[in-house]
């Protein structure tokens, strides 16, 4: 079939196969990818509102026994530089986060042995006890397979917990691109293998969460594995009706163990305008400007995007990899307004919550992304004095064996 039978069928409505979407990613000419996701986007968002939150990316830890190899930010067991944040310090982002007008913190982190189940659910049960309507969009899928094997539960089980203490739902971290050979060169397969993180998130939509979908492509895979990765990802949601939204991001190669080169503008924009194409169960695409920038986030919104993701205030990974853009609320709604949207705030579920906040009063300006910690800060979380050390590290360092 040519790709012009093949967008023929797209504008019909009809959902395209694997070798479909194939011919349209690696042939269809730019300016008709755009267009056949910028009708898409018309059909299921015809009033051009455009959404975004105000929430806050915090990274509780970045020790981490992973070692993905795409990965600047963790740091290994026992590192001077790995830290835990104390929940007075969680409890002082979120009051910030509140002052400029959000409610959510998006709480991810690296997989440290020395943090039980319990730490979890001891931070989320005080978080909800001060901030009761204050949202938790935490632990992506690896981080939930993390704390299985640690606490020897069944995912099921240690979701239920994490519930009981008060997640609200699940991003959609750490899926990479969800097939296993990728993964294993990518050193992620140990953390969750393709399947795992499907089952994860098959789990929380059962147990009533709604999550993300995230890609992060331009490493190791070829186009046809980013495809595979759309493809399962439809599929669960056709199981499921679980996710909320979509995500892709390019890798970002500096500091990384992985090295290589960035992935181009023109390829996120064909590899958005391709996922808005393939997910045609999904409601809602992101633009990424963490990694792009404000002005191709801008013009992803041309590509099928019909969400500018986050204000964010704080974020440390994709910084970590040398990618730093920052963009306050003024300038997201700039970049929508000046895109020919409507700009309104969102929670997690898509909601709409109203007008820009700085349109109702006055919020300080910020031109640039906190970080968890100040560098070369490693003060111990308080906390940690009421879990078992777990590691050898955290052993010796509490005096609990000798040095080896
Ligand atoms: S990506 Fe996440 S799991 Fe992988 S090394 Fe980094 S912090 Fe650890």
């Amino acid at each position: 079939m040519t790709t012009e039978a093949i967008a023929g069928r797209v504008r019909a409505g009809e959902r395209v196969g694997f070798d479909e979407a194939r011919a349209l990613y690696l042939d269809a000419p730019t300016h008709l990818l755009g267009r056949l996701a910028d009708e898409i986007r018309a059909r299921r968002h015809p009033d051009r509102v455009v959404t975004y939150i105000i929430d806050r990316n915090v990274n509780y830890t970045n020790v981490c026994v992973a070692r993905c190899s795409f990965c600047a930010f963790y740091r290994p067991v026992g590192s001077p530089d790995g830290y835990v944040l104390g929940f007075d310090e969680i409890f002082r982002k979120i009051d910030e986060t509140i002052e400029v007008g959000g409610g959510q913190l998006l709480l991810q982190g690296g997989h440290n042995p020395d943090l039980p189940l319990e730490w979890y659910e001891d931070l989320f049960r005080t978080v909800k006890a001060r901030y009761p309507s204050f949202r938790l969009h935490a632990l992506s899928p690896p981080e939930v397979v993390h704390l299985a094997r640690l606490s020897r539960l069944p995912v099921p089980v240690v979701i239920d917990r994490l519930i009981g203490a008060g997640l609200d739902s699940l991003p959609g971290g750490g899926a990479e691109i969800l097939v296993d050979r990728v993964r294993r060169l990518l050193n992620c397969y140990t953390k969750a293998t393709a399947d795992e993180w499907i089952d994860v998130m098959r789990h929380a939509h059962r147990a009533g969460l709604r999550t993300t979908a995230t890609m992060m492509y331009g490493s190791v895979e070829t186009p046809e594995e980013r495809l595979e990765h759309l493809f399962r990802l439809r599929a669960l949601q056709d199981e499921t009706h679980g996710f909320t939204a979509f995500i892709a991001w390019s890798y970002q190669p500096e500091h990384t163990e992985l090295q290589g080169v960035e992935a181009t503008g023109v390829d996120y924009l064909r590899t958005l305008a391709t996922a808005r194409i393939v997910l045609d169960n999904f409601e809602n695409l992101q633009a990424s400007w963490v990694t792009q920038g404000g002005k191709v986030g801008q013009l992803s919104l041309a590509f099928g995007a019909n969400d500018m993701g986050s204000v964010m205030i704080e974020e440390n990974v994709v910084r970590a990899a040398g990618a730093s853009y920052c963009m306050d609320e003024i300038e997201i709604v700039a970049n929508i307004e000046d895109a020919g949207f409507t700009p309104q705030r969102r929670n997690m579920h898509y909601e709409r919550l109203g007008e820009p906040i700085f349109r109702q009063r006055a919020i300080a300006r910020r031109f640039g992304l906190d970080v968890a910690r100040a560098d070369g800060d490693t003060t111990p979380a308080p906390e940690l004095a009421n879990y078992a050390p777990r590691s050898r590290a955290a052993r010796q360092a509490r005096g609990a064996v000798g040095p080896s």
